[in-house]
Order: C-alpha cells, then structure tokens, then sequence
C-alpha cells in the first residue's frame, strides 16, 4: 500500500530530503492547495530537481487546518523548497509551495513543479500529453552514435553554416531535436533568425540588461542563406519517415522576419519533394509573412501565446511594431488556408485555468477553430511571471480539468507537445 506523501526540501548543499509525516502544500496561482495523491505521478525519467533559494517549504499542518510553512530541518539546519522540472512531454499541474523571503533573488528559466516523496520515491504533480518519444531523455543517451553522425554530415554538407550551428545546439546546448537531425529521426529544427519583433519576459534566447536572470542559450548570430536552409532540410526528409522540420527555435529570433528568404528555401524543397512537413514556430505578428509561406509550400504553423486575453498578451510578449491583432490575423490566414494550425500555449497552473482565462480560452477556440493546442509549461518564476502580467487572483479549475473541458468543448482538436507530421494530421490523441 502506497504511504501517505511526505514534504520535500533541500538542505544547503542542495540535496533533496523528506520530512515525514508532514503533509505536503502545493500552489495554484497565488494559493496554497491540498492535492488528492492521485493526481500525483512518479517522478518522469530524465526530470531535474532544484532547491529554490531564499524559499521556505509550505506544509499542510492538520492540527489547526491551515497552511504553515518550515524553517529548519529535524537537524536545525537551515533548508529551503524543492522542485522538479519535469522531462518534455508532460505537464505540471501544480506549483510548488513556498514563502518567500525579502531578499530572495528571481529564479531562473525553469517551469517548476511541486515535488514531494512517497515511500523514497520522487512524485509530482503531472501528466504525460504526448505519446511521442522524440524528446524522451532516455532516447538521447547515444553520445558515442551522435558524434560519429555530425561528422559526418559535416562532411556531407562541409560549407553548410547551419549544420556547423546544429552541431554546437547538440553537443553544447544539447538540443534534443538537433540531435534528432544528426541521428536522422523525428523532428529537425531550423533556426534561421537572428532578430526579433518581441520582448517576451521569459525569452530563452535573448533577456535585456538587467533582467533577474539570464536568458538559457546564446541567440544565433548569422544568418543562413536559404540553400544552406533548404539543404538541411532535404537531407532530413531524405532519410527520415515521417519527418518534419521546423523554423522558430529557442536559439533564435522570430522567423516571420526573414519570411522571403523562408519561403525561398521552401519553394526549393517543394521543388524537389512533397514528402515531409515544414513547419514554423512563430509569435505570429507578420500576417503577409505567414501569407507568403503557406503559398510558398508549408503544412503547418504553431503561433506561441501565454494568454488569449490581449492585456496579458501584450504584458508578457512586450510586441514591438505589431499588436494582437495581428497574431489573430496570421491564425485567420492559416486557418482559411487550411494548413494544420496549433497554438503553443503557455501553460501556468491557476493562471491558464482561472476562470476568466478558461473563458477567454473558450471563446478564441470559438472564433479560431485550430487544429491543436500545445501544452506546454510556461518556464518562469511564477511570482515574477504574476507580477510582470498584473495577474488577478481568481478560482481555477485546476490543469487537469481544464484538459477534459478542451476535450469536451472541442472533441476534433488536438492536445500534446511536438509538431505532428502531416501523415497524423487527421489523428486526434487521447490524453490519460
Ligand atoms: S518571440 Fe521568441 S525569440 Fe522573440 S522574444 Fe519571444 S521568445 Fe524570444
């Protein structure tokens, strides 16, 4: 029989440790939550703990019904929350508790989720929403099968600049879907643009002087040319069933700005093939842009938003020279098109499912009927993401919940993680 959940916490070295008999809290929005040990879910494979510095735990404390929080461990010693990052494809449905302290510095670029120990064992709060392996850490262990296939695409293709790019997104950032390139499975990404037309606060590519914290991996720092673009991902779909390559990467600015080159290196690839599906990743605030790369040949695009509500749109994507407006206009494009649509959506536990944003939700997939929502968790302190929105508190319905109304008000659409090739597009998932 499954015992009880214990609180986690790390000690000053940054170890993990549980405290026994004390009922873990978890947060939605601003709120400290009690959490059915159901909705709790081992520890994924391949996840990332992290102690949160200057935070104290929060505990459910049973004797006076209320939520308190803890200073010291059994030893005396000082201690402070603990998280988990979860491992691509699942998704937290749960904050981790803690308070505060004055002093406390803005954490860094991470989606944390609760974490707390039952019987030894790591659990959090979470749900896998997409089958697909292409990002599963376990199916990225091949260090000696990785090396010996950049060198030699490096020499298939030696004056290609963006295959020498891939290869430092692999070994260095360890991208997994460069690795994927180079192992000649799954997803290719293409990162094309240096510039950008946004100032998102949780930007993985690019934080302003200043920032609380640093962006996760150098922005990209040429230009490819769209033959060394169109090159790369002939050879991917060359080799690979199923295959899909996508513009709009973490390293990068947003493609929409070099859409004439884009649709160049397209047209050069439809030239030569109608296998494999070309995809974009994008803020979407270029409407002719996305125009001119439909009729250019791609089948699918992904427009990133952490809110259908425009105030917050624009609080947290900080637009420069486009509005909202814009974005609705280029998921009108595509939609009319009929190219496969998605929605990369920022998902953050009692923001996304509040009441007034699940309303919102409601009504844009009312007027936006696309094909599929992204799940995805929003990598920011929430406190920092909360104050920099101007977020109200409001009830919420909790993430898993809101998964089942999606499923309910649009039974025909999508819910996972990655970019589906086109073979699956008619193909709608069931979520656990
Ligand atoms: S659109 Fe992408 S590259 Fe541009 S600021 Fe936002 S996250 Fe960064």
């Amino acid at each position: 029989m499954k015992h009880e959940p214990c609180l986690a916490y790390a000690d000053g070295e940054g170890r993990v440790w549980d405290f026994p008999d004390i009922e873990p809290a978890f947060r939605t929005g601003r709120r400290f939550v009690r959490v059915d040990p159901e909705e709790l879910m081992p520890l994924p494979y391949g996840s990332y703990l992290f102690s949160l510095p200057g935070r104290y735990p929060v505990f459910y404390n049973r004797r006076n019904g209320d939520f308190n929080h803890i200073e010291v461990s059994y030893r005396g010693d000082e201690i402070c929350a603990a998280s988990a990052f979860l491992s691509s494809a699942y998704l937290r449905t749960y904050l981790p508790a803690y308070i505060t302290k004055e002093d406390a510095p803005v954490l860094p670029l991470w989606a944390y989720a609760g974490l707390v120990v039952i019987d030894g064992e790591f659990f959090v709060p979470g749900v896998r929403v997409d089958e697909d392996p292409r990002s599963d850490p376990a199916i990225h262990e091949n260090d000696d099968e990785l090396r010996p296939a950049i060198a030699a695409e490096k020499k298939r293709l030696p004056e290609n600049r963006l295959v020498r790019q891939l290869s430092r997104c692999a070994t260095g950032y360890r991208c997994l879907c460069a690795r994927n390139f180079f192992l000649g499975r799954y997803e290719a990404p293409v990162p094309t643009t240096i510039a950008c037309n946004a100032r998102c606060v949780g930007c993985l590519s690019q934080q302003e002087d200043g920032a609380p914290f640093p962006a996760s991996q150098p922005r990209l720092d040429f230009s490819p040319a769209p033959e060394e673009i169109a090159q790369v991902i002939l050879r991917h779909f060359s080799r690979v069933e199923r295959a899909v390559a996508s513009f709009g990467q973490g390293c990068e600015g947003e493609p929409l700005l070099r859409a004439a080159d884009l649709a160049a290196a397209v047209r050069m690839v439809r030239e030569s093939t109608e296998g494999g599906t070309i995809n974009i990743n994008t803020n979407g605030s270029r409407p002719e842009g996305v125009a001119a790369l439909i009729d250019a040949g791609i089948d699918s695009i992904r427009i990133s938003l952490n809110s259908p509500t425009p105030e917050y749109y624009a609080r947290y994507h900080r637009p420069v020279n486009y509005s909202f407006d814009d974005v609705l206009r280029s998921l009108d494009a595509a939609l009319n098109a009929g190219i496969f649509v998605s929605i990369n959506l920022f998902f953050l536990p009692g923001f996304t499912d509040s009441e007034a944003e699940v309303e919102a939700l409601r009504g844009f997939l009312g007027r936006f009927p696309v094909n599929m929502i992204q799940t995805r968790n929003l990598n920011l302190d929430p406190d920092y993401y909360f104050d920099m929105i101007g977020f109200r508190d409001s009830e919420s319905c909790g993430v898993l919940d809101l998964l089942r109304l999606l499923r309910e008000i649009r039974p025909d659409m999508r819910l996972g993680y990655y970019n589906p090739p086109k073979e699956t597009f008619r193909a709608v998932q069931e979520i656990s």
